[in-house]
């Protein structure tokens, strides 16, 4: 049979051992029927271990045992309990930082670089989230001469959370951080392709304390494990992130049983690029608001407006800039951009670039699949194109950015908003009543001015309109896992 972990030899020469089990009431096992699956290298194509595939009874298992786990211990445990077992697990994920971050740039492909920051923010958040746990205040609301009433926030109970493959810790991190120190037991389901550093990071649970049941990990197929955990009754709440189509089937799923749904889903976010902004920095901006973790990014700045009497130098600009982007092996220390995570991805990306083709796009750089081996895939940007292209509105995921031209305010505003999503919005200009004016006229759940792709554990971060539901991040995350409850006595 497949073993429960196997020692791994990263590219970077050392080995570890990698958990393969499910990992359910505190203890890594075999899924009930024993079906596996392969996890594989997308930088190189080759195979990295077999991991256990969850079915529905795992599911089963890992609800009741964290369902155990919520009415036992963990949603009345002194808040100290809990702060600490944050606090340690995010002191466990500094010192395994080096392990993390090379599991998740061999296990999705990103570069190195780009892992080493996730990581970082890992730490970051999971601290910040020890320190709500003596910090979940209700009021005290004066009801008159008669009565008194007083609010309180309470968990939810057990908490379905599913990730997508792009940023896999990270978003680990965001879903078992505020659960935990709000006083919430997990089931989280990783994505298919990228299962490992969830499951490396459940034995850092183990080891920082985290009392059994209180986090399960069930790699497996999103319909069915999706499917079963939007469903189940004992499920209080699902927390999504992924795209747009399945946040949709995800409602539909847990509508029956009235479960709270958070969802963080795409976008196809707008970074505009006034006349008045220091170039240079604006070019590098866009750049890395597109080519960052190889374009696999909900808030990507993909659709880039430059206004007119600047168009031409700054594409010229920002193709010299793109030009020197290093792709390759993510472990290489120069490479800014690795590769796209499967070949379905790969796919994907290269379909959109043959459409924006045959739609009248021009590809001023990119286009093309590099090397024969591996899903990496040229940073691409498309020139003078129209609103109406599909290159111009769908979330592609990949290093394809759209370059047009905009004269006004009112012209920019009218085109960054016209989208289904809102996810993002970049301003580059060095006049800050504009920046302030533009932003407010942004619909997006965040505006970055002057910079992209910036994230601190303490800003919320979530989408207006089909880019999702409720906000990750800051003290807006504990509200998506309490509720309240109101008290009211006569005196
Ligand atoms: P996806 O949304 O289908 O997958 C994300 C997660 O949802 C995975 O864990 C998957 O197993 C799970 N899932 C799939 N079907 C489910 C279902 N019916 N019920 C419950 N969970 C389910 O995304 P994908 O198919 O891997 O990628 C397709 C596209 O989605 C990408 O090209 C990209 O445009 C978008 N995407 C967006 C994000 C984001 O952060 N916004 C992340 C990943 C993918």
């Amino acid at each position: 049979g497949t073993p429960l972990s196997v020692p791994i030899t990263l590219p970077n020469g050392t080995t570890y051992t990698q958990p393969t089990g499910l990992f359910i009431d505190g203890d890594f096992v075999p899924s009930a029927d024993n079906r596996t699956t392969e996890v594989a290298d997308p930088s190189t194509e080759l195979p990295i271990a077999r991991v256990f595939k969850a079915g529905a009874a795992d599911v089963e298992r890992a609800v009741a045992a964290a369902k155990r786990a919520f009415e036992s211990s963990w949603a009345t445990a002194d808040p100290e309990v809990r702060a600490k077992c944050l606090f340690r697990l995010a002191d466990l994920v500094e010192q395994h930082a080096d392990t993390l971050a090379a599991i998740e740039s061999m296990d999705n492909g990103k570069s190195l670089e780009c892992s080493r920051g996730d990581v970082a923010l890992v730490s970051k958040y999971l601290r910040s989230c020890g320190g709500w746990a003596d910090k979940l205040y209700g009021n005290v609301i004066d009801t008159g001469k008669e009565h008194f009433a007083y609010s309180v926030r309470e968990p939810l109970g057990v908490c379905g959370q599913i990730i997508p493959w792009n940023f896999p810790l990270l978003m680990w991190s965001w879903k078992i951080g505020p659960a935990l120190v709000t006083g919430n037991t997990v089931v989280l389901k990783p994505a298919e392709t990228t299962p490992l550093s969830a499951l490396y990071a459940a034995q850092l649970c183990k080891e920082a304390g985290v009392p059994a049941g209180v986090v399960n990990i069930v790699p497996g197929s999103g319909r069915v494990i999706g499917e079963a955990l939007c469903k189940h009754p004992d499920v209080k709440k699902i927390a999504f992130t992924g795209s747009t189509a399945t946040g949709r089937t995800i409602m539909k799923n847990a509508a029956d049983t009235v479960k709270k749904v958070t969802l963080e889903l795409g976008g196809k976010s707008p970074n505009i690029v006034f006349a008045d902004a220091d170039l240079d920095k604006a070019v590098r901006s866009i750049a890395h608001g597109i080519f960052y973790n190889s374009g696999e990014v909900c808030c990507a700045g993909s659709r880039v407006y430059i206004q007119d009497s600047v168009y031409d130098e700054v594409l010229e600009k920002f193709r010299q800039y793109t030009a020197g982007i290093k792709v390759g092996n993510p472990f290489d220390p120069d490479t800014f951009q690795g590769a796209q995570t499967s070949q379905k991805q790969l796919d994907k990306i290269l379909d959109y670039v043959k459409r924006g083709e045959e739609e009248g796009a021009r590809v001023v750089i990119g286009g093309k699949r590099r090397g024969a081996k591996g899903y990496f895939v040229e940073p691409t940007i498309f020139a003078d194109v129209r609103e109406d292209m599909q290159i111009v509105k769908d979330e592609i995921f990949g290093p394809i950015v759209t370059v047009s031209k905009f004269s006004t305010v009112d012209d920019v505003v009218h085109k960054a908003n016209d989208s289904q999503y809102g996810l993002a919005a970049g301003i580059h200009t060095k006049d800050v009543n504009k920046a302030v004016a533009v932003s407010r006229r942004l619909k997006a759940g965040t505006i970055w001015i002057n910079t992209y792709n910036a994230f601190h554990q303490s800003v919320p971060f979530g989408g207006f309109g089909q880019s999702g539901i409720g906000r990750e991040m800051g003290a807006a995350a504990l509200e998506n896992y309490t509720q309240v409850k109101s008290v009211r006595m006569a005196i």
